[in-house]
C-alpha cells in the first residue's frame, strides 16, 4: 500500500524551502501527497517561532489534529524552529506529536519515514543530532519554474528582538560546488528563477578546502552567474535576505554588472530612528542606511527596494515613528513589509522596559501602512505605460483564458484575452496597459518564443537578458 504525507508549513521561505527537499525525500522513498491532512498517513507541521502568533496557530493545528486523531490513525511529526526551540518539552506538551525533528536531527527523517511506512517496526532510527546544519540536496518542487536555493543558514547578529540566532544557531555557508551542481539540476528541470536565501547572504562564506581560496557574496553571485550562462535557461536569481550593514560596494557593483541579478533588492531597515536601532543591535544608523541607498541607486539606477519595518518597539515615541515615517517618505520603497513588535520570549527585547500599548502599536503601524501602500501605488502608477519583462506562471485564477505572471520585482501582471498556455514559463516583453488594485493589466509584446533563437545563443553577463529582449523586439 502507498503511503501517504501532508505538508503544513508555517513561516519564512527558508521553511519553505525545506518543506520541499523533506517532500522531495518522501517521494523518492515512494510516498504519495496526500489531498487533504485529514486523508494523510503522515502529517508534517514545519513550524516557525518567529512570532508567538505563529507558535499559537501551530498548537492549535497540534489539538486538531490530536482530536482527529482519536478517530483514526496517523503520524504527526513537527520540524523547523519551534520544534528546534522546545525540543523535549514539545512531546510533553502536546502527546499527539509521534516525532519532534529540530533543526540539526535532519538525519533523521529517512529512518523516521521508513519505520512510519513499516508501522513502526523500522528500529534503526538514529536520534543523534548531527551537530552542525545538513543542507537538503534539492528544494526544487516539481513542475514549478521559480525554485528556492538555501546559500546559507543561521545568523551572529542577534537583533534584540529576533529569536533566530536562539533556534537556527550560528552561521554555516553551504559549499559552493553543491549550490553550483544544484543550479544545473534546476536548469535541467525548467526552472527560470531562482531565490538564494539565508538570514543574512551578505555573510557567506566558504572556503576551498584544496585551494583556500575564499569566497565571499559577491564571488558566489559572479560564479552563479557563469555557470548559469552555460546552460541559458535562468534568467533571473534574487536573494534575501540582506543585513543593510553587510551591503558591500562589491556586492553593488555586482549587481550592476551581471544582469541575470534582478535589480529587485530587498534591504530591511526595521526603523527610522537612531535611537530605536541601536535599541535593536542593528548596527547601522539611519544616516548609514541612506547612503547606502544613494550608493545603491547612483550604481544601479533601476533598481527596485522593499523593505521591513518594525513599529512599535519598547521605548518608541511618537518623535521616533516620526523618523520612521520620514524615511519611508525618502527613500520612496517600492514595497515593504510592515508589522508591529511583539514581545518574544528569548530575546534580549524581552526584558526591555517601556513597552508600547497594544492600541498604540496598531495606530502606529496603520499610518505606516497608509503611507508605504500611497507610495507604491504611485509608483506602479507610474509604471504604466512602460514595457518590462514577465515571467508568465499559469492562467488567471480570476479568468482561466487570462494568463498571469510576474515581473523582476515579484509584481503580479495578468495578460487579457485568450492566451496560450505553450508560454507557461517563459519571458515575455510586456507593455504595461493598466493597474487594478496591485495587479498590472499587460499586453505581450513578443515572446521569447518567438525571440528564441538570439536569446538562446546570448550570454547573460555585461548586456542584459532584458535589454537583449528589448533591443530585439
Ligand atoms: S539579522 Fe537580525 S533580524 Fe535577521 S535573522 Fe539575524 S538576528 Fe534576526
Amino acid at each position: 500500500m502507498t503511503m501517504t504525507f501532508f505538508f503544513e508549513t508555517y513561516g519564512c521561505q527558508m521553511n519553505q524551502a525545506e518543506s520541499a527537499s523533506v517532500e522531495r525525500l518522501l517521494v523518492e522513498l515512494g510516498w504519495e501527497p496526500a489531498p487533504e491532512a485529514e486523508r494523510a498517513d503522515l502529517v508534517i507541521l514545519n513550524t516557525c517561532s518567529v512570532r508567538i502568533t505563529a507558535e499559537t496557530r501551530v498548537a492549535g493545528r497540534i489539538a486538531h489534529f490530536a482530536a482527529l486523531k482519536r478517530q483514526r490513525s496517523f503520524t504527526l511529526l513537527v520540524m523547523g524552529c519551534m520544534a528546534e526551540r522546545l525540543h523535549e518539552e514539545f512531546r510533553a506538551k502536546f502527546p499527539a506529536v509521534d516525532y519532534v525533528v529540530g533543526m540539526f536531527e535532519r538525519n533523521r527523517f529517512s529512518d523516521i519515514f521508513r519505520s512510519v511506512a513499516a508501522g513502526g517496526e523500522y528500529e534503526a532510527v538514529d536520534e543523534t543530532p548531527v551537530n552542525s546544519y545538513w543542507f537538503a540536496p534539492s528544494s526544487y518542487e516539481a513542475g514549478a519554474f521559480q525554485s528556492f536555493v538555501p546559500i546559507m543558514n543561521g545568523c551572529n547578529n542577534f537583533c534584540t528582538y529576533c529569536i533566530v540566532p536562539y533556534v537556527r544557531g550560528r552561521e554555516v555557508s553551504r559549499g559552493l560546488p553543491e549550490i553550483l551542481s544544484e543550479f544545473d539540476d534546476l536548469a535541467d528541470r525548467g526552472v527560470r528563477e531562482v531565490t538564494l536565501l539565508g538570514q543574512n547572504v551578505n555573510s557567506y562564506r566558504w572556503t576551498d578546502p584544496e585551494s583556500g581560496t575564499i569566497v565571499d557574496f559577491p564571488g558566489l553571485l559572479e560564479r552563479i552567474a557563469r555557470r548559469v550562462e552555460q546552460k541559458g535557461k535562468i534568467r533571473w536569481i534574487r536573494f534575501m535576505s540582506s543585513h543593510p550593514k553587510d551591503f558591500s560596494d562589491a556586492l553593488i557593483d555586482t549587481i550592476a554588472r551581471e544582469r541575470v541579478l534582478c535589480r529587485f533588492i530587498h534591504l530591511p531597515v526595521q526603523h527610522g530612528s537612531n535611537r530605536i536601532l541601536s535599541d535593536m543591535n542593528r548596527k547601522y544608523a539611519r544616516e548609514d542606511y541612506l547612503a547606502l541607498v544613494d550608493r545603491i541607486r547612483s550604481r544601479i539606477p533601476d533598481a527596485t527596494l522593499s523593505t521591513d519595518i518594525l513599529v512599535g518597539f519598547p521605548g518608541e515615541t511618537e518623535a521616533d515613528l516620526q523618523d520612521t515615517l520620514d524615511l519611508i517618505e525618502t527613500v520612496a520603497f517600492d514595497a515593504a513589509y510592515m508589522y508591529h513588535y511583539n514581545p518574544r520570549e528569548g530575546t534580549t527585547a524581552f526584558s526591555m522596559p517601556n513597552r508600547v500599548p497594544d492600541a498604540v502599536k496598531k495606530e502606529r503601524l496603520d499610518r505606516v501602512i497608509k503611507l508605504q501602500h500611497k507610495i507604491s501605488a504611485e509608483r506602479m502608477r507610474s509604471r504604466v505605460g512602460s514595457r518590462l519583462i514577465v515571467l508568465v506562471e499559469s492562467f488567471s485564477r480570476n479568468d482561466p483564458d487570462e494568463l498571469f505572471g510576474h515581473t523582476e520585482m515579484g509584481e503580479m501582471v495578468v495578460f487579457a484575452g485568450k492566451q496560450d498556455s505553450a508560454l507557461f514559463g517563459h519571458f515575455v516583453l510586456a507593455e504595461l496597459t493598466g493597474l487594478r488594485g496591485r495587479t498590472f493589466r499587460a499586453k505581450i509584446i513578443k515572446t521569447e518564443l518567438e525571440a528564441n533563437d538570439a536569446l538562446e545563443t546570448d550570454t547573460l553577463s555585461g548586456d542584459s537578458a532584458r535589454d537583449d529582449l528589448l533591443h530585439r523586439v
